[in-house]
C-alpha cells in the first residue's frame, strides 16, 4: 500500500484507511465456519459501518458472500438504498410505525416487538403493500423485544390476522456471548428457545431466526439457527479481548489512522507544550506536531495513559493537552514536515491495534472507529490499491 496516496481528493493530511480486501477475508472466513451449513450473513453496518463507511463496507461485505444487510435506523436503511444498495436491509432499532410506507416503498424490514406498534402500522399501510418484519424478543438483554408469553400470543395474533405485514424472522440478542463465564449465555439462549417453542406451538414458522453476534457466530456455530448478525468481526475485530485467543481464524483488523508532520521543531529543556503548560521538555526534544485532534474524534484522553504514535515504526509519545484540531508528540529524532504518522494500525513492522488503542482509552474496540468523526477522510484499498475515496462535502 502505498500510504497517503490518497491525499490528492482531499486537503488536509489526516485520514483513514479501509482495506475492504481484509472486510472480505474475515467475510469469507465466517462463511468457510459455515461451510457444512445453510447460513445467510447479515453484515452489520450500523453507525456508518462502525465508523469506516457504510456503503463501501456494504458492497465489499456483499461482494464476499453475505447476502443481508443490518443497520440501527431507517435513515441508515434509506442512505444505502439511496447509494445504490439492493440486497435487503434490517432495521433493528425502532422505526416510528408513522414511517412505514418509507419502509415498504424502499423493501425494508424492520423489527417489531410491540402489539400497538403493528395497530398503528396498519394504519399506514395500503392494502396492497407488504411491509416485511423481524420480531425482537428479549431474552435478557433488556433493550427492546418482547418478553411474555401473552405479550407475544397477543401479536403473533395480530400478525397472522394482517394482510400487509409478513413476519420475516424471530430475532433475539445476547448480552455476554463475548465473555468466558456462559452462564448468562445459556440462560439467555434457553429462553429464546422456550419463546420460539410458544410461537411454534401457534403453528407458526418463518423464513429466518437469528441470534447470533460476531461473538456467538464466531464461537458456537451450532447455536446460531439459519441467519448471523455479523458486526464487528467483519472489520476485523475481536468481541472481546476474553475471547481474542480462541477465535476460529485470523481476523484482519481493517481501519488505520494516519496523518503527517505538519511541524518538527527541537526545543530545549524548560519549554511548554500545549493548553495549560502540562507538559515541559526535560532535555533537548523533538516536538512534532500532528493535524488532528479532539473534533475528529481523537480524544484527549489518548494523552494519558501512555499514548503514543508510530513514525516510521518508532514510538512517539504524546505530550501535552490533545487540542481540537492538532497535538504534539516528542520524536525519538528528527523527522521531516510531512512524514507519515500512524495513529491506528501497521507501520514498518511495528503495530498499534484497535484493542491497544481501546485499552489505552478504558473502553472497548467497537468505540474507537465509531468516534473517529466525518472531518476525517476515509480512504478505500483494495488489494493494496487505492480504489476510493470518501470526503465531507
Ligand atoms: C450491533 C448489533 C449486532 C452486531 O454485533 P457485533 O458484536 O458487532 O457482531 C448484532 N445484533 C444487534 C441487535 C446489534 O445491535
Amino acid at each position: 500500500m502505498v500510504v497517503g496516496e490518497a491525499t490528492q481528493s482531499f486537503f488536509r493530511d489526516t485520514w483513514v484507511e479501509v482495506d475492504l480486501s481484509a472486510i472480505e477475508d474475515n467475510i469469507r472466513g465466517v462463511k468457510e465456519l459455515y461451510q457444512d451449513k445453510e447460513m445467510t450473513i447479515m453484515a452489520i453496518v450500523k453507525a456508518d459501518g462502525y465508523g469506516h463507511g457504510a456503503l463501501e463496507v456494504s458492497r465489499a461485505a456483499l461482494d464476499a458472500g453475505a447476502t443481508f444487510l443490518g443497520v440501527a435506523l431507517l435513515d441508515e436503511a434509506l442512505k444505502l438504498r439511496k447509494g445504490g444498495i439492493d440486497a435487503p436491509i434490517l432495521v433493528l432499532g425502532r422505526t416510528r410505525p408513522t414511517d412505514v410506507q418509507l419502509a415498504v416503498m424502499h423493501n425494508i424490514s424492520l423489527t417489531v416487538y410491540q402489539l400497538d406498534w403493528v395497530e398503528e402500522a396498519q394504519k399506514h399501510l395500503q392494502p396492497t403493500d407488504t411491509l416485511k418484519v423481524h420480531m425482537k424478543l428479549d431474552s435478557g438483554m433488556g433493550r427492546i423485544g418482547l418478553r411474555e408469553k401473552k405479550e407475544i400470543d397477543e401479536i403473533i395474533e395480530a400478525l397472522s390476522a394482517s394482510n400487509t405485514i409478513k413476519l420475516e424472522a424471530i430475532f433475539t440478542h445476547f448480552a455476554t456471548a463475548d465473555e468466558q463465564d456462559l452462564r448468562y449465555f445459556q440462560e439467555q439462549y434457553q429462553r429464546f428457545l422456550t419463546m420460539l417453542e410458544w410461537i411454534q406451538a401457534k403453528g407458526i414458522t418463518v423464513p429466518y431466526i437469528h441470534c447470533g453476534n460476531s461473538a456467538t457466530a464466531l464461537r458456537f456455530p451450532d447455536k446460531t439457527f439459519n441467519m448471523i448478525r455479523f458486526g464487528i468481526s467483519m472489520y476485523g475485530l475481536t468481541p472481546s479481548l476474553e475471547i481474542k485467543a480462541e477465535l476460529p481464524f485470523q481476523l484482519k483488523q481493517a481501519f488505520s489512522l494516519r496523518c503527517r508532520l505538519t511541524h518538527v521543531k527541537k526545543l530545549p529543556a524548560g519549554e511548554a507544550i500545549s493548553y495549560g503548560a502540562t507538559y515541559r521538555t526535560t532535555e533537548d526534544e523533538w516536538i512534532g506536531t500532528l493535524p488532528i485532534g479532539y473534533a475528529d474524534g481523537w480524544l484527549r484522553y489518548h494523552a494519558s495513559n501512555g499514548g503514543y504514535v508510530l513514525v516510521e515504526g518508532e514510538e512517539a509519545p504524546f505530550v501535552g493537552r490533545i487540542c481540537m484540531d492538532q497535538c504534539m508528540v516528542r520524536l525519538p529524532k528528527k523527522f521531516d514536515v510531512d512524514t507519515v504518522v500512524t495513529l491506528i494500525g501497521k507501520d514498518k513492522g511495528n503495530e498499534i491495534s484497535m484493542d491497544d488503542v481501546a485499552v489505552r482509552l478504558n473502553t472497548i474496540n467497537y468505540e474507537i472507529p465509531c468516534v473517529i468523526g466525518p472531518r476525517v477522510p476515509r480512504t478505500y484499498y483494495r488489494q493494496k490499491e487505492l480504489v476510493s475515496v470518501k470526503n465531507i462535502k
